[in-house]
């Protein structure tokens, strides 16, 4: 299974991603992780994106195109999250042979968003996330399954958060279409107003009618 998760960012992609990608035993692939990975490494990519990824704007296709050539190596089935982000990194994938069955598109308003994201805290080696209010961590501050820290993210307030928004906004629907022309990708529209449960289990359904 072949799968690319879309949703703005707050939208609980990485929440449903970590539970997709275990239910269908599925590697996932999260763009953003593989930069926080290179950031905290203190790699050249990582020194070099730091601020970019802090001021909320989208980083150069070379370099996350090679990140997601090197972790796709012999890799079947994946859920890729937060790529492709550009109509030239969804191109990518068509021409490299990265195939891909489904789009499970998570449609969510800016006014959830921004609620979500005040609350939002990640386990940074893994990319797990929770949110204070709406899906604690068992431990205050800790990761449910390492036990170490969470953190918040530094691109998680509000005036990067409407800048990602509004790049999301510019981006992504034309990857959509150029997706619904050029492939014969099933999309999947999804309620992201909901809560995680109810997302998951629609997300599910909605796999298992197209499987059949
Ligand atoms: P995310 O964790 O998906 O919200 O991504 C966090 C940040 O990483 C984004 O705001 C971008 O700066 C950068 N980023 C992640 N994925 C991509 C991508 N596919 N293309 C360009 N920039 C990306």
């Amino acid at each position: 299974m072949k799968i690319i998760l879309y949703g703005p960012p707050g939208s609980g992609k990485g929440t449903q991603a970590d539970l997709i990608s275990k239910i269908f035993n599925i590697k996932k692939i999260s763009s953003g992780d593989l930069l926080r990975i290179e950031i905290k490494n203190k790699s050249d990519i990582g020194i070099k994106i730091q601020k970019i990824i802090n001021m909320g704007i989208l980083i150069p296709d070379e370099i996350i195109l090679g990140l997601i050539k090197k972790n796709i190596k012999n890799i079947n089935d994946y859920l890729l999250d937060g790529f492709p982000r550009t109509l030239k990194q969804a191109i990518f994938l068509s021409k490299s042979k990265i195939n891909v069955n489904y789009i499970i598109n998570i449609i969510i308003s800016d006014e959830i968003i921004l609620n979500r994201i005040k609350y939002r805290l990640i386990h940074e080696n893994s990319g797990r996330s929770y949110n204070t209010l709406y899906n604690p961590p068992k431990i205050t501050n800790k990761d449910d399954i390492t036990g170490e820290n969470l953190i918040k993210r530094n691109d998680d307030n509000e005036k990067t958060i409407k800048l990602r928004l509004n790049d999301y906004k510019k981006y992504t629907y034309p990857i959509l279409n150029w997706y619904k022309n050029n492939s014969d990708i099933k999309l999947i529209n999804i309620n992201g107003n909901e809560n995680i449960k109810t997302i998951f289990e629609n997300i599910k359904k909605n796999i298992a009618q197209n499987e059949r």
